[in-house]
């Protein structure tokens, strides 16, 4: 072992991109006395929640909600809009549209992967192919992953809408916000997104346990005829109760700590929160890139027009073990990042940098990792963080 377990002691440095860091008034605004959900004076703060997120979403159409993470969000898109044996695309992306494609055949959907390489995303030219090939328009709807959160990479989903509407397809376009929503611009409906799928636990601050879909009027449209069994999930048993949305149990903390955490956002303004992100998200890059000298660790993205802003993943040299860098961060040094998921597992490690963050919350954790990888003798050519306190203090200056 490369380096002695520490008890934790002060703040865990939180550096995993979901869940992630939430705001103690988002905590505070959480731990709300038990009411009941038809109280009117909850059903206002409700209603508040759902105008904030559309604005989140930058969607008017509507916005159904589940108890339940981001997966319950992701099989209430394909329930509520399918037939057995329909079949859908899915742009690949990673390990999460491997995730939604494997529930999406699980569901007795059939699943026609449009390839990509993970490491330079869609070539669009291959999207474009797939579905000028599909003249009986069989492809119902085109799911894309916009922020892959495991390999640190977005997909361009204007660029996705452009190509489907050149070839003239009419299927549906949905798309996964999970990692995207509040950190990264999205656009529902200027974008032409039919079904936006997102959680509660990344960009929004929240605790996990509440997604949620926008759906268009289009998608709104195929739900009349899919036959796929629902009850939970379904879109038509929800819009008979009265607020529109969850079967059971509504769960009321959730709203406070949404209501607060709307008002961050909202504070701070949207296109300011996604400056943020870019300047942290860029302070990462500078030091990795820094790293990678001396044969040191790289930037698993090798497409600069497709970095994520809110999680980098770095893969380290062959014949290293990206799991050992971790495990010193964590029990050394109490910062906590995320291991690399599916193929990628034990090659790649990734900083989240979405949500609650700061300069000195990057700086912090990026200290950890030029640590870790000397106490594991992984080599690169150390001042990485350097290279990012360069550049955070010139951010700062404008
Ligand atoms: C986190 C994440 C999910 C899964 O959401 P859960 O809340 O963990 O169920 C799906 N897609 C993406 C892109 C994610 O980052």
């Amino acid at each position: 072992m490369a380096t002695k377990p520490r008890l934790p002691r002060g703040r865990q440095f939180f550096a995993n991109p979901g869940p992630t860091n939430i705001p103690d008034s988002v905590l505070h605004a959480v731990a709300h006395v038990t009411v009941d959900f038809n109280d009117p004076a909850f059903i206002k703060v409700y209603e508040k929640c759902v105008a904030g997120l559309k604005r989140v979403l930058k969607t008017e159409q509507q916005i159904f909600m589940y108890t339940g993470s981001g997966h319950a969000a992701w099989e209430a898109s394909l329930v509520n809009l399918f037939s057995p044996g329909d079949k859908i695309a899915i742009i690949e992306t990673g390990h999460f549209s491997q995730n939604w494609a494997q529930m999406a055949e699980d569901l007795s959907l059939q699943v026609e992967t449009i390839a990509a390489d993970w490491r330079r995303g869609l070539d669009f030219a291959t999207l474009r192919a797939a579905l000028a090939a599909d003249k009986t328009h069989s492809i119902k709807a085109v799911c894309a992953v916009h922020n892959e959160t495991a390999t640190g990479m977005v997909l361009p989903l204007q660029q996705v809408r452009a190509v489907m509407n050149e070839v003239g397809h009419p299927a549906l376009l949905l798309s996964d916000t999970i990692s995207s929503l509040g950190s990264i611009d999205f656009r529902m409906d200027e974008w032409g997104v039919d079904v936006a799928v997102g959680g509660s636990q990344k960009g929004l601050m929240l605790p996990t346990g509440m997604s949620f879909t926008g759906v268009s009027a289009k998608a709104m449209e195929a739900h009349q005829t899919s036959r796929l069994p629902k009850s939970y999930f379904s879109w038509t048993k929800m819009l008979s109760r009265p607020l529109k949305s969850f079967i059971g149990t509504t769960p009321t903390s959730l709203f406070y700590g949404l209501e607060e955490s709307l008002r961050l956002l909202e504070e701070e303004g949207l296109d300011e929160v996604f400056a943020r992100h870019s300047r942290l998200a860029e302070a990462v890059r500078r030091c990795v890139r820094h790293w990678s000298g001396n044969a040191g660790p790289q930037l698993f993205s090798t497409n600069p027009d497709r970095n994520s802003d809110t999680v980098t993943s770095i893969l380290v040299p062959e014949g290293h073990d990206a799991e050992a860098v971790r495990r010193t961060a964590l029990q050394t040094f109490n910062v906590s990042l995320g291991g690399g998921l599916g193929p990628l597992g034990g090659k790649v490690f990734r900083i989240g940098h979405l949500g609650d963050l700061n300069e000195p919350m990057i700086l912090g954790t990026l200290s950890v990792v030029e640590m870790a990888l000397k106490l594991n003798g992984v080599p690169h050519a150390p001042g990485g963080v350097a290279a990012a306190m360069e550049y955070l203090a010139e951010a700062a200056r404008s």
